[in-house]
Parts: C-alpha cells; sequence; structure tokens
C-alpha cells in the first residue's frame, strides 16, 4: 500500500468552475521558481490569463516601455524578500 499524497487545485475555493481532472505542482509561469498545485481546467484558466502578461513584459528582457527614472533602480533587481 502506497500513501500518495494528492495536492489539492489553490483554485479550488475561489474559481467558479469545478474542478477538472487531478491537481498536481506546476511551476509558475511567471518564472518564479514557484510550483503550484492546479487541476487541468485552472491550470489552462492560469495559463490563458498570464498568456498576455508574459507577451507584454517578458521577464528576460526589459520592456520597451521601461526606463530609468530613477538612479538604481533597474528592471531586472532581485526582490529582498
Ligand atoms: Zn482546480
Amino acid at each position: 500500500m502506497t500513501d500518495t499524497i494528492t495536492p489539492e487545485c489553490i483554485d479550488a475555493d475561489t474559481a467558479s468552475e469545478p474542478c477538472t481532472g487531478p491537481a498536481y505542482d506546476r511551476p509558475a509561469l511567471s518564472g518564479s521558481g514557484f510550483t503550484y498545485a492546479r487541476c487541468d481546467r485552472h491550470y489552462d484558466a492560469y495559463a490563458a490569463r498570464l498568456a498576455p502578461i508574459l507577451a507584454d513584459s517578458p521577464d528576460t528582457d526589459t520592456p520597451p516601455w521601461w526606463w530609468d527614472t530613477s538612479s538604481d533602480e533597474t528592471w531586472n533587481d532581485p526582490y529582498d524578500c
């Protein structure tokens, strides 16, 4: 007998649509390195939400709208948290 812990979809309680399929850990599309458990449906919804944001501001390149307004701030500054 094996104890398989199935992660719970993080959108299960907040989304208007019920979960579809098993939830499992998936890497965050933002590139943060975190993983979040989501079911198939809510991962698709999450990816659809993120797609336009990621297209507008890829986290590896300085976006065209970014400019240095302050002296010591850069687009790729690491967070202090
Ligand atoms: Zn779900």
